[in-house]
């Protein structure tokens, strides 16, 4: 698949032009409209003047205009700085500036706060404004020719997307995603899934992360599949859909399908959910209540665990559908096909044996070509690999299974405690509904585990309770030695991750 997105697309245009590939807010469109928009709007924007390596910073909701503009920016070969729909006027206006984008496309109104941040020295050019400017670009006649002499040597080695890493850890930096590895990446992962052109997809995720991005739209856009595209996340509104429409997979991070599952049995169980065959699961640890209610309550037989981040152009393993669930859902699976995997101790260096956590190391084409603005990759290693900042362990297999952040890993007198196995036996208790673990630094134990709760919904959390329960399953060095009660936890917007560096300032101030 050394091809690029605009290539793929004029495959499908000839092959099936009539196959509505996109459905939107209750519309169907076909591949030959999507080219023909697409090349209507790259038209246009060759005529402002906009070249292969340009940046172009699009700040959408999910939406039609969304994948026209995706589709118009990859045929120029102008990179597509994809930007958070919830953000703000300063945030967008920042990431315009430190991105040198030389246009925007928005469905917002951008306020004094967006020229304040941008300043006088920014490249931005111009903005189109769905509300207003998007029907003349749309209405350009398209000339191929143009398109074409605009992304004069045009390669899939080309930078598709500026993605920005959700801010888990801190700051979130801009990774550079490249056409031909995002394809292939989502091709091989639909292969994972055994995808199809019946299969139909329905993405509720945002399109300005990776996984709604590169793994929901282009994991459809390379098999033919069909993509409904929903503005947000509406359990309601996904079960409703899975019944009515024949929605054969779903994509979410454990957070969207714990919410599925609790909107399920509110609903008394009545959904007809038995064409979700597939599906991705990603992101974050998994609890083992949750792929229990996942396989008999919600009845997704195919669901598979994925591990990607954002620098890794998708996805670093994944497993089969047909694997058995301990594999399919206890493991990602295997790495994907070329992506390399090592796993190595973070003090010694040295590769770690089958079964045991080690840091890990990926290498591969799939690799990003770096952060926007960055002269230097913090992660990529002298000796060419490069540093997930994630811990796991590989089985005889070679799945891979992913214990959590090293960041999150904390001492305490002299043990390494992986939060995210002592959060999931803590969610084995009836009354917790989500457990999350920080340490904290301690004078003696040189580190110590605080854990917030949140309580399951009408329950009350009695401490002394939980904390004889945690003794009771686990070593006493993994006990966290404080647990705090909250409603909930910090979550970056879009991807609706922990913020554990939020909780572990927290913890710090209210325990200090
Ligand atoms: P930042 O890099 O800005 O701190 P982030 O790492 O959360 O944010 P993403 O690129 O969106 O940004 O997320 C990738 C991370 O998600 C991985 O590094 C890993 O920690 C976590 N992750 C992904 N898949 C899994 C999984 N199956 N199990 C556990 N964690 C996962
Ligand atoms: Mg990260």
């Amino acid at each position: 698949l050394g091809m690029t997105l605009g290539e793929v697309l004029a495959a499908h245009t000839r092959a099936h032009p009539d196959l509505p590939y996109l459905r939107v807010d209750g519309v169907d469109h076909t591949y030959a409209e999507l080219w023909a928009r697409s090349g209507s709007v790259a038209t246009a924007l060759a005529r402002r003047g906009l070249r292969r390596g340009d940046r172009v910073t699009t700040w959408l909701p999910n939406g039609i205009e969304w994948v026209v503009s995706a589709l118009a920016l990859a045929r120029l070969g102008v990179v597509n700085v994809l930007t958070n729909s919830r953000f703000r006027s300063r945030e967008v206006g920042a990431l315009v500036a430190r991105s040198g984008s030389r246009g925007m496309i928005t469905e917002f109104a951008p306020d004094g706060d967006f020229a304040a941040e941008l300043g006088d020295s920014s490249a931005l050019e111009w903005t189109v404004a769905i509300n207003t400017d998007w029907a003349d670009l749309t209405a350009t006649q398209p000339a191929d020719d143009e398109v074409t002499a605009a992304a004069s040597g045009l390669t899939p080695q080309d930078t598709l997307y500026v993605i920005y890493t959700s801010g888990t850890t801190g700051l979130s930096k801009g990774s550079m995603t490249r056409q031909g590895p995002a394809l292939k990446n989502a091709f091989n992962s639909g292969v994972r899934m055994g995808f199809t052109d019946d299969d139909r997809l329905l993405c509720f995720l945002p399109m300005s992360h990776t996984f709604g991005a590169v793994n929901a739209f282009l994991n459809t856009f390379t098999h033919g599949a069909r993509l409904d595209l929903e503005r947000d996340f509406e359990p309601k509104v996904v079960l409703d859909a899975i019944s009515d429409r024949g929605v054969t997979a779903i994509f979410g991070v454990p957070t969207h399908y714990t919410m599925l599952v609790s909107e399920y049995r509110s609903a008394g169980g009545t959904h007809d959910v038995s064409t979700l065959t597939k599906g991705c699961i990603a992101g974050g640890v998994i609890a083992p209540e949750l792929s229990e209610a996942l396989e008999s309550e919600l009845t997704i037989t195919g669901l598979t665990q994925a591990y990607g981040m954002t620098e890794s152009t998708a996805l670093i393993s994944q497993a089969r559908w047909d694997d058995p669930i301990e594999v399919r859902i206890g493991t990602t699976g295997k790495a994907m096909p070329d992506v390399q995997v090592r796993l190595v101790d973070g003090e010694t260096g040295a590769e770690v044996a089958v079964g045991r956590p080690g840091d890990i190391l990926i290498g591969g084409f799939g690799v990003h070509a770096g952060y926007l603005g960055m002269d230097r990759d913090p992660s990529m290693r002298d000796d060419g690999w490069w540093s997930t900042g994630d811990i796991g362990s590989l089985d005889e297999a070679g799945n891979l299974t992913i214990l959590g952040r090293s960041k999150d890993m904390y001492k305490t007198s002299g043990f390494n405690v992986y939060p995210a196995e002592v959060e999931a036996f803590l969610v084995r208790h009836p009354s917790i509904a989500e457990a999350a673990i920080v340490g904290i630094p301690h004078p003696i134990k040189s580190e110590t585990g605080v854990a917030f709760l949140i309580p399951s919904p009408g329950c009350t959390i009695d401490e002394a309770d939980v904390h004889a329960f945690a003794r009771s399953g686990m070593a006493g060095y993994k006990v966290p030695d404080h647990f705090l009660v909250v409603e909930d936890f910090p979550r970056s917007s879009a991807t609706l991750k922990i913020q554990k560096h939020e909780l572990r300032a927290q913890a710090i101030d209210q325990l200090a």
